[in-house]
């Protein structure tokens, strides 16, 4: 069974070998944008060219233009396209369809609101715990579905909720974070996606404000047991 990692930004493949083996990981990925997946192409590189290559193809699920976009970034020349088919097993997310991976695991990918093909993830572990993963989405009514009862929800929170600081169809306020779980009705809510020009102390108040349940914004290094 290879861990699955979910998107694979900058600094993603250095952390990543504190914990696994990078030749032994498939991933998933909920969007393109480049601080969700500019990781990959070190991947492709790892997978080609160490002396002792993996077996077989990693599995990168993702949108549906992931392989024409990474193999943009992975070529030798501007405009070409690195052909990773020898190493990658490039599989598309089709909304709301069930897919098995791991050891019993299940995964539901939901299209969100968010400027690309974007998607949130709900994930059903084989002992029926569920953890949904909002990837970067603006409030509507997937995202809302999407977390319904889930054991934990790990939600962007991108804006404090100030209108004049945030622009339709983006990303999620500390407070829309907090409402999204209360009204799915959510054991646990984890906070990520906070960049550093906005209050971590701020997202986390307007999250409990909305939410009682527990609320935590990750940070680098944490691990958490579903
Ligand atoms: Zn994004
Ligand atoms: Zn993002």
């Amino acid at each position: 069974m290879n861990p699955t990692v979910i998107d694979f930004g900058p600094g993603v493949l250095g952390a990543l070998q504190r914990y696994a083996d990078p030749g032994e990981v498939d991933v998933f990925l909920t969007h393109l944008h480049a601080d969700h997946c500019l990781d990959l192409p070190g991947l492709l590189v790892w997978r080609r060219y160490h002396p002792t290559p993996p077996v077989g193809r990693a599995i990168v699920r993702g949108p549906s233009d992931a392989a024409l976009r990474i193999g943009n970034a992975s070529a030798e020349i501007g405009g070409e396209c690195d052909d990773w088919s020898d190493v990658i097993d490039m599989q598309q997310w089709a909304e709301g369809e069930q897919i098995e991976f791991g050891p019993g695991h299940t995964v539901v990918a939901r299209r969100m609101y968010h400027p690309p093909e974007s998607y949130g993830l709900r994930i059903t572990t084989k002992s029926g715990r569920t953890f949904v993963y909002t990837g970067d989405t603006a409030m509507c009514d997937a995202v809302q579905e999407l977390a319904q009862g889930a054991d934990v929800l790990m939600s962007e929170a991108s804006w404090t909720h100030d209108p004049a600081n945030r622009p339709p169809g983006i990303h999620l306020s500390g407070t829309e974070a907090g409402q999204i779980a209360a009204r799915a009705g959510v054991k646990e809510l984890l906070l990520t996606h906070i960049p550093p020009w906005t209050s971590r102390e701020d997202v986390i108040a307007e999250a409990k404000a909305e939410f009682t349940g527990p609320v935590h914004a990750v940070a680098p290094g944490e691990s958490f047991d579903i």
